[in-house]
């Protein structure tokens, strides 16, 4: 979501800022700012929309000597996304300027004192009391890192801050909890980024503060402080080579390259990870497990919970992170948790994950960004080597966690001494990319049925078991990226209550890659059917379907263990053409962040 880049160095800071937001742009954002520090104080730029609007009121931005800056993308939470409520805020007597990825959750009563004592805010944000505080402190202290060792003290919520001091023109002070911050020395200055893709190509090495750290950046070095402000260090890691294929190459949206990656990025998993042990989870005395995330991160997870508990008898617990966080999970002393993340940055599974390890259990991580922080916090990994995505709605992402979920089916079946399930779990990974390439390859006939569902306001999915968590998934892509509204349903749900929203013409995805539930699926199809729905039938391989039930997909064969994905990866094709038909944006959906770093 929201980026921040920072930069100060020898150099020219407008360029560099921009290039860096640029390179963050794939998250998601509403408006962008950025403020610069020189002879003449600090001033700032902002405006709302895309890049583009800040780009043009910066002009050319090698004009700008400035060689101290700050620069935001922003992903709303408190005020409108206007220009007046987009980063940097600066402080009532001017002297400090702050941008901020998070929430200051005790923003009101803060801002409530503040008025109390005179100070007009200018912005709707939690972010604004910020700058104000920190101006106060300021003048108390006359010394930056305890100004900002007071203020923070107050602050409750998710923050990452860049902060600027119009007294100290050559410095960037930053601090974290709970979102995510890496900074590194380049060649020409020091930096700062919300996310490694700012970084590439500037830096070979990255530090990542830890919670509650502050940093002091200067044109030469950088200074890390813990929260009590001791001087600390912290290791320098290898910036990710992943972290410079950032291209479109050829490709019109990143949503279809990325899509036709995927069969790559389950390739590299299963190989990677089959080879990879986990000594220390103790599978074999694994008795339940719990599934940790948030969007098609969750959908992985309840896949896990059909096949976990269909194939091995364990036990699973499965929600949304955002739930689980806030709930008690009652889970024996044998329980595994497994978090799953692209970004590994998501706040709620972050929190959830925090959770389980208070709880004593250990905790596996399904991440696909090297570094980032459930990479750290987790106890053991299986990392998702599905490459960077920069797509909002996942693709590649999603299909390798379920490449990873797969492995993780067939480690704990070793480990649990079924030979023969830990077998057939790995025939059917090893012709899994294939058999993907091959769904990919439908496109044509798949763009046919965009045509007629991207007329649509409304769709129902439905799925029995496994294919019940593909058409969570399927039906989530096309709310993401074509903005028509799509439900999941488990197919012997439907009758007992939204049913009565079928009419005439109501397009109806199934998705049947389950040969011992077809029939049990099929009937929830007729029913909907008689009822003027439009169904269109995945199917897998061989199966048997009258033509009269409704139009068909025919998916390759494949293990039923594999064939929900090849239908996730078609109804994500049939998301993205549907899009693409309708003329919306597939890469930048409306209102969307491509990692979610607030809750
Ligand atoms: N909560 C802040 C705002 O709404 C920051 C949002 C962000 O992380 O971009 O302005």
């Amino acid at each position: 979501m929201c980026g921040i880049v920072g930069y100060t160095g020898r150099g020219q800071a407008a360029p560099r800022l921009l290039a860096g937001l640029s390179r963050l742009a794939y998250r998601g954002y509403d408006s962008a700012g950025l403020a610069l520090c020189g002879e003449e104080g600090l001033f700032t730029l902002r405006a709302e929309g895309k890049l583009e609007a800040l780009c043009n009121r910066v002009g050319d931005p090698n004009t700008l000597p400035q060689s101290v800056g700050i620069a935001h993308t922003r992903w709303a939470t408190h005020g409108a996304p206007t220009e007046q409520n987009a980063h940097p805020h600066t402080a009532f007597a001017g002297d400090v300027a702050v941008v901020h990825n998070g929430i200051i959750e005790n923003h009101r009563a803060l801002r409530a004192e503040l008025e109390c004592r005179g100070i007009c805010f200018s912005s709707d944000t939690d972010t604004e009391v910020v700058p104000h505080l920190l101006s106060l402190a300021l003048a108390a202290h006359r010394d930056p890192l305890a100004a900002i060792l007071e203020v923070t003290r107050r602050l409750e919520g998710a923050y990452a801050l860049a902060i600027l001091f119009r007294a100290y023109p050559h410095q960037i002070w930053a601090v974290r909890r709970q979102s995510p911050l890496a900074v590194a020395v380049g060649e020409d200055g020091c930096y700062l980024a919300s996310d490694m893709p700012a970084l590439a190509g500037l830096c070979s090495s990255v530090m990542f503060p830890a919670e509650g750290d502050i940093v002091c950046l200067t044109p030469t070095g950088l200074s890390l402080f813990d929260r009590e402000g001791a001087p600390v260090t912290r290791p320098s890691l290898p910036v990710p080579a992943t972290a410079q294929e950032v291209e479109k190459g050829e490709w019109s949206t990143f949503m279809e390259k990325e899509l036709c990656e995927a069969p790559l990025g389950v390739a590299r998993t299963t190989d990677a990870l089959l080879r990879k042990d986990l000594p220390s989870l103790r599978l074999g005395a694994v008795r339940e497990l719990c599934f940790l995330g948030c969007g098609s991160a969750w959908h992985v997870g309840v896949l896990g919970k059909y096949l976990f508990e269909e194939h091995l008898g364990l036990p699973v617990q499965v929600e949304p992170a955002s739930e689980m966080r806030y709930r008690r999970v009652p889970l024996s002393a044998h329980a595994l948790g497994v978090a799953i993340s692209q970004s590994g940055e998501t706040a709620d599974t972050l929190a959830a994950a925090r959770k389980l390890k208070e709880l004593g259990l250990p905790l596996l991580g399904i991440v696909n960004v090297d570094g980032s922080a459930l990479t750290r916090e987790s106890d053991a990994l299986l990392p998702t080597l599905a490459g960077p995505e920069l797509a909002v709605a996942t693709t590649k992402a999603y299909c390798a966690q379920v490449a990873a979920l797969l492995v993780l089916l067939a480690k704990t079946a070793q480990a649990k001494g079924e030979e023969a399930l830990a077998k057939e779990v790995r025939a059917a990974l090893s012709t899994l990319p294939r058999e993907m390439e091959e769904t990919l390859a439908l496109a044509p006939e798949i763009q046919a049925h965009a045509t007629e569902l991207a007329a649509a306001t409304h769709a129902f999915y439905l799925g029995r078991g496994t294919d019940y968590a593909a058409v969570m998934e399927g039906a989530l892509k096309l709310k993401e990226i074509s903005y028509i509204h799509a439900q999941a349903y488990p197919a012997g749900e439907l009758k007992h209550g939204t049913i009565s929203l079928v009419e005439e013409g109501t397009p109806v995805v199934a998705c049947l890659t389950q040969p011992r539930l077809t029939g049990k699926t099929l009937s929830g199809v007729e029913e909907v059917r008689s009822r003027g729905a439009r169904p269109l039938l995945l199917v897998t391989g061989e199966t048997e379907v009258s033509p009269q039930t409704g139009k068909v997909l025919r998916l390759p064969s494949s293990s039923p263990l594999t064939a929900p994905l090849l239908g996730a990866l078609a109804m994500a094709r049939l998301a993205l053409d549907t899009c693409l038909t309708r003329g919306t944006d597939p890469d930048r959906p409306r209102n969307l962040a491509k990692s979610v770093t607030v809750e």
